[in-house]
């Protein structure tokens, strides 16, 4: 449990994934120029962790970088009801623009939670960065801040994924690509 042998297809390799983190970075440097320096960069945790990390080093802007967490998923695979931020930022970001990182968008309840978070704590505008979208599984419509953009790495199939960053029971996050997980190793 939590070796490469438990996945059964790659989705994504290593260098799929940073020559798409790349022209997402090129994107959002491209994007947010001119914008009062610094931006800040919020990963959500842990899953965000590994892709906050490649996309950070590759934007050519400042940024500030901080880490959020919000619960609603257990250690299964189904959503287990309204997220709630159970660790928050430590950087004030009134009156800054704030670019939320996430590793996936599902429901988007979370983002939605997030996103709503961020403006009471007086963002000037918040926009998403997703490493992948699973647009079909949506249930919520989350809106974005100000002048928000919207970025996404790949378009996820509806299948459960593991990998660079995700997981399932807390495993499998440091493999460095993504891979659909062999439905026997659910349980
Ligand atoms: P949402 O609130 O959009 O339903 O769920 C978002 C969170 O659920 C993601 O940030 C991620 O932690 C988890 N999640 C959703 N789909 C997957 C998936 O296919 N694989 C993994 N490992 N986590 C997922
Ligand atoms: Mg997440
Ligand atoms: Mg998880």
């Amino acid at each position: 449990m939590g070796s490469e042998a438990d996945i059964e297809r790659v989705l994504w390799t290593e260098e799929e994934i940073s020559g798409r983190v790349a022209e997402l970075a090129s994107q959002i440097s491209d994007d947010f120029k001119g914008f009062p320096a610094p931006i800040v960069v919020v990963g959500v945790a842990t899953g965000a962790f590994l892709f906050l990390a490649d996309i950070v080093r590759k934007i050519t802007l400042p940024v500030a970088v901080d880490f959020i967490r919000a619960e609603s998923y257990g250690s299964g695979t189904e959503s287990s009801g309204v997220p709630r931020v159970s660790c928050d930022l430590k950087i004030d970001i009134s009156g800054k623009h704030v670019i939320l990182v996430e590793d996936i968008v599902d429901t988007g309840n979370t983002l939605s939670c997030l996103i709503s978070h961020l403006q009471r704590k007086g963002a000037s505008s918040v926009s998403v960065c997703t490493f992948l979208d699973k647009p079909a599984r949506r249930q919520v419509q989350f809106k974005l801040v100000g002048e928000g953009k919207f970025y996404w790495g790949f378009e996820c199939p509806e299948y459960f994924v593991v990998g660079y960053g995700m997981d399932y029971a807390e495993l499998y996050r440091n493999l460095p690509y993504v891979g659909v997980l062999r439905p026997e190793m659910r349980k």
